[in-house]
């Protein structure tokens, strides 16, 4: 299964949750002891077993753009870096 992670611009978020709603991984979840300086409780990524596939449904569902995916990319579809050789 694909590897990914996210960021989450806490200071973007609004706490409406619906992040958490949708990732099919359950690692996302409200911060119960912070607010930011909008006064919400924002998401946070919760992922110590590396569960996130870096689908990307967190990001299309956060109508504040404060997620950024990151996945990782297997060594098959990796383009070659030029090297002085070639
Ligand atoms: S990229 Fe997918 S698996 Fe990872 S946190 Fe977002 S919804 Fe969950
Ligand atoms: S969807 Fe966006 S604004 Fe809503 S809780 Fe998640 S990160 Fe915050």
């Amino acid at each position: 299964m694909a590897k990914g992670t996210i960021y989450i611009d806490q200071e973007r978020c609004k706490g409406c949750e619906l992040c958490t709603t949708v990732c099919p991984q359950q690692v996302i979840a409200m911060e119960s002891q912070f607010l930011n300086k909008r006064g919400y409780h924002p998401a946070a990524l919760v992922d110590s077993n590396g569960e996130c596939t870096g689908c990307g449904v967190c990001a299309v569902i956060c109508p504040d753009v404060a997620i950024t995916v990151f996945r990782e990319v297997p060594v098959s579809r990796r383009v070659p870096v030029p090297t002085a050789d070639s």
